[in-house]
């Protein structure tokens, strides 16, 4: 198939956020090779931007002559050999349906990761994670086009570095495009994510040994009740990451506030629910002009309609300037601000 241009689209259709200008144009790549032509074409000094489903980006309120790129490479395969299974997608393919796939395939590995809006291609930029598994626990390789050197590369695991909602890819910022990414799964009999949330869920069902079904419909529910769904509510999910302090820290702050949600990291260190801490100052459901806090889940920020970035920045400010003054912990923000500079 060959390239898809098209013209004056607004990125508040592209983003699930709702904000943004519009974009001159925006190209669809089908395959590798068109990825190789386009860059051919491009003149040096023009700017652009790769862009899965917009579910973790920000775009500011300016028009944007950068060239939006996405990639609509979606097969997926399966490559059995005696080391495992490796299922290999395009990064165009949604992230939901490959997890879906692997799931009806009796691949073991994705399934707690269930319903997490976006794209196969944006899955290893922040290492996407949720109920304790991360896509890193998973992904053998990631390949990409390196638009300096005008050549594919593929990252190994460990080079691509993953920590905590970070990679790599985040630190080379638009050098990048990925392609295809595969993952390492197993056919052996499912780990139910270690959730108070996931656990309650099965004993009322009085379900004891989970199957791949039985937890993809387990996160699929929980998720429902404190996720807002991006076709309704304009959201990119949780918006702050969850901070990391040290334990003796967490320990006096869970006495000081019992409902705090803290989680063990290692013998030193403790997660800290962000949602749980604006949860404490009693900020959920409010609403501050076009922006809200999602009622059942302070960690959600919607764009009721019309928000800017300066009304958004002085909600994000206003939360973390209280966060900091009242726990000494400093928040930081989740999804990407796309800066004016790449897009203008
Ligand atoms: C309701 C809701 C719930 C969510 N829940 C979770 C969750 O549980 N866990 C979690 O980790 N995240 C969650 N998210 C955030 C988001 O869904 C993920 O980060 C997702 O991986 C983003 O995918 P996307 O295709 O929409 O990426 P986009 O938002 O389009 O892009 C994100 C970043 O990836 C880059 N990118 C995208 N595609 C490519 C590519 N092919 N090559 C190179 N760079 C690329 C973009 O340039 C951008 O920097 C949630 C969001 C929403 C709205």
């Amino acid at each position: 198939m060959a390239l898809r241009i098209e013209h004056s689209v607004p990125l508040s259709t592209l983003s699930t956020f709702r904000m943004g200008g519009v974009a001159k144009e925006v190209v669809t790549i089908f395959s590798e090779d068109d990825l190789v032509t386009l860059f051919g074409l491009l003149k040096t000094d023009r700017k652009w931007f790769v862009l899965g489903g917009g579910s973790n980006v920000i775009f500011p309120d300016v028009d944007c002559d950068a060239l939006i790129i996405r990639v609509g490479i979606e097969a997926i395969t399966v490559d059995e050999s005696d080391t495992g299974t490796v299922v290999t997608a395009g990064a165009g393919a949604s992230w939901d349906a490959l997890v879906a796939f692997t799931v009806t395939a009796g691949l073991s590995g994705l399934e707690a990761l269930s319903a997490i809006p976006g794209s196969v291609g944006a899955t290893p930029i922040q290492n996407v994670g949720a109920y304790g598994c991360e896509v890193k626990d998973t992904i053998v390789s990631v390949r990409a086009f390196d638009t300096v050197q005008k050549e594919f590369v593929e990252f190994s695991n460990t080079e691509c570095q993953f920590a905590y909602r970070d990679s790599v890819f985040k630190h080379v910022a638009n050098r990048y495009i990925i392609t295809a990414v595969s993952y390492k799964l197993t056919k052996e009999k499912p780990k139910s994510p270690q959730y108070p949330g996931v656990s309650e869920y099965f004993e009322k069902r009085g379900i004891a040994e989970p199957d791949l079904y039985d937890i993809r419909s387990a996160i699929i529910a929980i998720r429902g009740t404190k996720l807002p769904d991006p076709a309704h509510i304009a959201s990119v999910g949780s918006f702050f990451k969850n901070p990391i302090i040290e334990k003796s820290q967490a320990e006096l702050l869970k006495e000081k506030y019992p409902t705090l949600a803290v989680f063990p990291v290692s013998d030193s260190l403790s997660k800290v629910g962000a949602g749980s801490l604006i949860d404490t100052m009693g900020w959920k459901g409010k609403s501050f002009g076009s922006i809200s806090i999602y009622p059942h889940n302070a960690l959600v920020l919607v764009n009721e309609g019309g928000a800017t970035k300066t009304e958004l920045q002085k909600v994000v400010d206003a939360i973390t300037f209280t966060v900091k003054e009242k726990y000494g912990i400093e928040l930081s923000v989740e999804p990407e601000f796309v800066s004016e500079e790449l897009l203008t």
